[in-house]
């Protein structure tokens, strides 16, 4: 595959200024595209990142956008195809996590959790839709807690994930007709501020794995270069697990 294979594309990353998300705006922008992404909080970390890859003369946009707010979700979107000329890639990424026994899951985090992971994610795509011709990839990040829950408090965010896994399949159904592509990429441990490489839980995920490790932003960010790329027009409606064999 070419390292400039997304060359003249157009992405749009939701929530981009950190961790996973990140790592997919460097890749793609390392591969050729044009790239927007979202943030809420993390203003630094957002022009930091923008600062870094214009300096090698890429295109690179931050937006300001809650994922929770279905209307600024929709501005994100307008402001992206405003920057760019356009869109062809979408990554619903955006995401946070609460672990807690489902029956004390304070309620405020669970409208936080539905809102942003699944919330976001349907409003982004909903706005995304009509500019999104023949050939665009639509990619969301799921989890691998869509398949399997390794221990107690996870049921609401791998409930969340598995909206993620079952809208996925709908849309590919809906857009296959348009040679649009949707589908859900699923991390394992990934090493990120929500879920970093050290202490109790983190020795209890590499447990898990079938390699004894957690992975990098760049594994999850390679398989979403190739999905968005040309030669994954084929794929469509898949569960793309990226998670050093959690599964197994
Ligand atoms: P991080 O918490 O490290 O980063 C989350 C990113 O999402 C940040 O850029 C953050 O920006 C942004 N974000 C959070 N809330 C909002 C919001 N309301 N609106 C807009 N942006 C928001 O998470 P990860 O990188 O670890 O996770 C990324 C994705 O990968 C998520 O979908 C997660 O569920 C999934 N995943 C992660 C795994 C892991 O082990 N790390 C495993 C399986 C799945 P800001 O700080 O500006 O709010």
């Amino acid at each position: 595959m070419s390292t400039a294979h997304l060359t003249g594309r157009r992405a749009l990353v939701t929530g981009g200024s950190r961790g996973i998300g990140a790592g997919i705006v460097r890749r793609l922008s390392a591969d050729g595209a044009a790239v927007a992404f979202t943030y809420s909080a993390s203003a630094a970390n957002a022009e930091e990142l923008v600062a870094e890859l214009t300096a090698d003369g890429a295109v690179v946009v931050a937006i300001r956008a809650d994922a929770a707010d279905p209307a600024e979700s929709a501005d994100a979107v307008d402001q992206a195809v405003a920057a760019l000329g356009g869109l062809d890639i979408v990554v619903n990424n955006a995401a946070v996590a609460h672990i807690a026994p489902f029956d004390e899951f304070p309620p405020e985090e669970f409208d936080r959790l539905v809102a942003i992971n699944i919330g976001g994610m349907y409003w982004t795509t909903r706005s995304a839709i009509k500019h999104l011709g023949e050939g665009a990839r639509i990619i969301n990040i799921g989890s691998i807690n869509a398949d399997r829950i390794p221990g107690p408090g996870l049921s609401v965010y791998g409930m969340t994930k598995g909206a993620v896994a079952a809208f996925t399949r709908g849309l590919a159904r809906d857009l296959g007709p348009r040679g649009i592509t949707v589908n859900n990429v699923q991390p394992g441990p990934i090493d990120t501020d929500a879920n970093p490489n050290r202490g109790d839980f983190a020795e209890s995920l590499k447990q898990v794995t079938a390699q004894g490790r957690y992975g990098h932003t760049s594994d999850v960010a390679a398989l979403v270069s190739f999905v968005a790329g040309p030669e994954s027009g084929y794929i469509t409606g898949a569960h793309l697990n990226v998670d050093g064999g959690f599964t197994v």
